[in-house]
């Protein structure tokens, strides 16, 4: 709450006015950063993941739609599935090769297929995977990784012109998962740690 009525007052002394609506953004905000952290900075982090997490989060990656917008290219498809406009909603949510990993990374995970914007997949996320179960680490692990690869994926396919199927994505994510808990002290006795230990195959 100090946080917020620092912002606040930042505002009010800036402007010089009462500006209510650049308040409540601002306050909006500091709060979806707090919320945000939880997803991308757990114990079990993966750091250049989470660092690309986060930037796609802050809407800091330059993706083809920002640089047209500043004039820096003039071209504004996207290259993982040339079909569409390289936004960040389009890119993490509705290109064809994002739809098909993360509905793979959900599968896995015996959830069920969900189409959704980049707002509501963060705001699904962020109020959803809590505590320290070993689904939310599962979750937390494969969504940083699952962004990271779609945006180091996209990088390979412009600047070395190298193409990865979707099969070979979610290996690369896998293996970071498997990785990241190995040697954990996992419950199995608990039905559903069971079976997400044969479905990404933990030792
Ligand atoms: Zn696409």
């Amino acid at each position: 709450m100090l946080k917020l009525r620092s912002t606040a007052l930042s505002i009010f002394s800036t402007s010089g006015s009462i500006n209510l609506r650049g308040i409540w953004d601002s306050i909006r905000s500091q709060r979806e950063k707090v919320l945000w952290h939880n997803l991308i900075w757990f114990p079990l982090h993966i750091p250049k993941f989470s660092l690309i997490a986060w930037m796609t989060l802050l809407n800091r990656l330059p993706t083809r739609n920002r640089l047209l917008k500043m004039g820096i290219t003039t071209e504004g498809t996207c290259v993982n599935c040339n079909n569409d406009m390289e936004t960040r909603n389009h890119l993490f949510c509705h290109c064809p090769l994002a739809v098909r990993l993360w509905n793979s990374i959900l599968s896995l995970n015996g959830l069920k297929n969900a189409t959704s914007t980049w707002d509501e997949m963060v705001t699904r996320a962020s109020s959803t995977w809590k505590g320290k179960s070993l689904l939310t680490t599962i979750l937390k692990i494969a969504w940083t990784a699952y962004v990271y690869i779609l945006w180091e994926e996209r990088n390979c396919r412009i600047f070395k012109g190298r193409h990865r199927s979707t099969e070979n994505l979610l290996k690369v994510i896998i293996e970071a998962v498997r990785i990241q808990l190995k040697g954990r002290n996992i419950n199995r006795t608990d039905r559903t740690n069971y079976n997400l230990c044969i479905a990404w195959d933990l030792d």
